[in-house]
C-alpha cells in the first residue's frame, strides 16, 4: 500500500495536527498551518472532520476559510465541518468564525455527529467554469460513506474517530475456493446472475482514524486496510493526566487490526526522529509485525518498518537504518523544510501535552 500516495499532512502533538485524505478529499482535523501548507490545494478539500475541539486540531479553520474565500480557487466551493456534538470549543471556533466572517462566497455548513453516525461521500458539487459543462456525478461516490465511533480523550465528552467504509461484493465462503476459470465458464453457460448468487455484500473499512485517544477498541477499527492511530508518547512513564496512547500501545491495537499498513501520528515533539524509528523498531519486533509501519511527524511521512521478513533488530547504532526495516521519506513538492533541516540538528524540547 503506497501511503504516500493517499494523504499527506503534518502532525506534531500540542502544536498542529492536519491529515489530508486525497481519494475522498478529506481534511481530517484542522491544526494551524493547514493552509500555508496546502495553497490553493485547500479548495480540493470538501469536508473537513474534526475529532475533537482541542486547539491543536482546529486553530488552522480561520485561514483555511479565509485562503478558500479569497484564494486563486473555486471560491463558490460549499465546505461541510463536522464535529462531535456539543463540543463547546467547536461552538466557540463556530461563533468566532460566524461573527468575522460574515461573506463568505461559498456555502459553510456546520454538522454536528454522534458517535455511529453515518452519512454518504457525495459529490454533488458542480464547479464554477466547469470546461464541459456537464454536470459532476451526483449520489455517493463510489457507495463510500464515513462511520464515526467514539474515542477516549476528554473526561465525560463526546469525541470521535472516522472510517471511510464501502460495500463490495466477495465470493461466498463455500465458494472461495472456485478459480477465475471456474467462474468464467460458469458466467458463459449459466448467465452471469449465476455468478452473482455466488457472491455477497460485505463492508469495506478503507481507512480509519483514531483522533486523539487511548488505544481504540480494536474491534472498532477491525478490517480497517489503512489504520491511522496516535502515538503521543514513547514511554508509558510519561503519561501523567493526559488521555493518549503511547507508540507501542498504538503498534499493539495494529497487530490485532492487522491493516495493510499503519500510520503513527499525533506524536509528542520531545522526541529525535531517530527515536521514534527505533521505538517503532522495537514494538514491531515485539509485537511481530508484518506490514508497513509509518510516522507522520511534522510535515514528514517516513515508513520505518517494512514489515517483511528478517532479522530482528539488534543494531548497534540507532542512526542506521535497520535490516528489516527502511526509512523512506516521501518525496516533498518544495525540497527540504525548514523543519527538516532543525529536526536533523537537535532534539526539541517542548512543553507537556
Ligand atoms: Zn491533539
Ligand atoms: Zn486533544
Amino acid at each position: 500500500m503506497d501511503v504516500a500516495a493517499l494523504l499527506f499532512g503534518h502532525s506534531k502533538a500540542l502544536y498542529s495536527t492536519w491529515i489530508f485524505y486525497k481519494p475522498d478529499h478529506l481534511l481530517i482535523d484542522c491544526g494551524e498551518g493547514a493552509a500555508t501548507s496546502l495553497g490553493n490545494g485547500g479548495f480540493a478539500i470538501e469536508r473537513v472532520l474534526l475529532t475533537h475541539g482541542h486547539i491543536d486540531h482546529i486553530s488552522g479553520l480561520p485561514s483555511l476559510l479565509w485562503s478558500r474565500a479569497a484564494g486563486m480557487g473555486d471560491t463558490e466551493k460549499p465546505l461541510e465541518i463536522y464535529y462531535p456534538r456539543d463540543d463547546m470549543f467547536v461552538a466557540d471556533m463556530q461563533l468566532y468564525l460566524e461573527r468575522t466572517a460574515t461573506r463568505l462566497p461559498f456555502a459553510l455548513r456546520w454538522i454536528p455527529l454522534d458517535a455511529g453516525d453515518t452519512f454518504a461521500l457525495t459529490a454533488n458539487h458542480q464547479p464554477t467554469g466547469s470546461a464541459t459543462g456537464q454536470p459532476k456525478q451526483s449520489g455517493a461516490r463510489g457507495g463510500r460513506r464515513v462511520v464515526t465511533f467514539p474515542t477516549r480523550h476528554i473526561r465525560g465528552r463526546l469525541t470521535l474517530g472516522y472510517k471511510v467504509v464501502e460495500t463490495r461484493r466477495r465470493l461466498k465462503p463455500e465458494y472461495a475456493g472456485l478459480t477465475q476459470e471456474e467462474i468464467s465458464t460458469r458466467a458463459r453457460t449459466e448467465g452471469r446472475q449465476s455468478v452473482q448468487s455466488l457472491t455477497e455484500e460485505y463492508e469495506a473499512t478503507l481507512v480509519a482514524f483514531s483522533g486523539d485517544t487511548l488505544p481504540v477498541e480494536s474491534q472498532v477499527v477491525q478490517g480497517a486496510e489503512l489504520l491511522l492511530h496516535e502515538a503521543t508518547i514513547v514511554d508509558a512513564g510519561e503519561r501523567k493526566h493526559q488521555w493518549h496512547a503511547t507508540l507501542d500501545e498504538a503498534v499493539a491495537v495494529a497487530s490485532t487490526v492487522r491493516p495493510k499498513a499503519l500510520v503513527l501520528y499525533h506524536i509528542s515533539g520531545r522526541y529525535r526522529t531517530v527515536d521514534i524509528a527505533d521505538a517503532t523498531c522495537q514494538s514491531a519486533v515485539r509485537h511481530k509485525i508484518d506490514f508497513p509501519i509509518w510516522c507522520l511527524y511534522r510535515d514528514r511521512l517516513m515508513q520505518f518498518w517494512n514489515g517483511e521478513p528478517g532479522p530482528p533488530a539488534s543494531h548497534s547504532t540507532k542512526a542506521e537504518p535497520r535490516t528489516g526495516t527502511r526509512q523512506v521519506e516521501t518525496k516533498r513538492r518544495r525540497g527540504r523544510s525548514f523543519q527538516q533541516n532543525a529536526d536533523a540538528k537537535s532534539k526539541e524540547k517542548s512543553p507537556k501535552e
